[in-house]
């Protein structure tokens, strides 16, 4: 990243302060000030987009004392068999600040944003998540790397092959998520993951479009355009996604 973008990347960020639900100590955590981020739109899959920040990098809260992480929207919601869960799980095995002071960096590089997301995976393992959990953990993992391919400097030698590792990467997260998602709007009750029924269906649909399962997103497509109480904004982009399933199957 350039010195530029990375002034402007600081100037967005703020040192929140939170009190872990599992051991109880005061941290702060880096996170994007709110209403300072102008939107540029969405992705096919809903990635938010921005020209300013790549905001899924600040989307895990980890706590540095006993390595308790998770994305914002269930960091506080911990059950107490959760809690026992993450204590033996995952503490012991966390290098955490033993004691030093805490130091709370000016931003967060990549891959320091790939670390936070690798042990909010590890904890949500550990706690035994629910599927749209994992589903929302590898979905912005996915997007994670997307952001980082879209950042590669094309005039780099090397930027094809960096490229294409990022987008293999990126293909194997959403898969993930895929799966998980489908499994969540089987077993579980909305809202999945802070989804509606929409929403979810429509990202399924999405996210196997990119997966090529051309079958999965025609079924959740068509949920979504029979609907009598779905919005005009998400038929719009059903109806979008069901002309991309249609140029592939042309293409065969
Ligand atoms: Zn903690």
């Amino acid at each position: 990243m350039d010195e530029k973008s990375l002034e402007k990347e600081k100037s967005l960020l703020v040192g929140k302060s939170y009190k872990c639900p599992v051991c109880d100590e005061k941290f702060t955590s880096l996170g994007v000030r709110s209403g300072k981020v102008r939107s540029e739109g969405q992705d096919r899959d809903l990635r938010p987009r921005s020209s300013s920040i790549d905001s899924i990098k600040y989307s895990v809260i980890l706590c540095p004392h006993c390595g308790y992480a998770a994305l914002s929207q269930y960091f506080s919601t911990v059950t107490v068999h959760q809690r026992k869960a993450i204590e033996e799980g995952i503490t012991p095995n966390y290098d955490g600040l033993k004691g030093q002071g805490e130091v709370v960096p000016e931003y967060y590089s990549d891959e320091e944003a790939l670390r936070r997301f690798r042990v909010a995976l590890a904890n949500c393992l550990v706690k035994k998540c629910k599927d749209s959990e994992k589903g929302n953990l590898y979905l912005r993992m996915g997007w994670l790397f997307r952001g980082r391919r879209e950042r590669l400097d094309k005039d780099n030698a090397g930027y094809e092959k960096a490229a294409a590792k990022l987008k293999a990467e990126e293909d194997k997260a959403l898969k993930q998520a895929l799966d998980f998602f489908i499994k969540a709007r089987m077993n579980e009750d909305y809202p999945i993951g802070g989804m509606d029924e929409p929403t979810l269906e429509y990202l399924i649909a999405a996210l196997a479009l990119g997966a090529g399962e051309k079958e999965t997103a025609s079924k959740m497509i068509g949920q979504i355009l029979v609907s009598r109480t779905v919005n005009d904004r998400i038929k719009d982009k059903a109806r979008d996604l069901k002309e991309e399933v249609a140029k592939l199957e042309a293409k065969e």
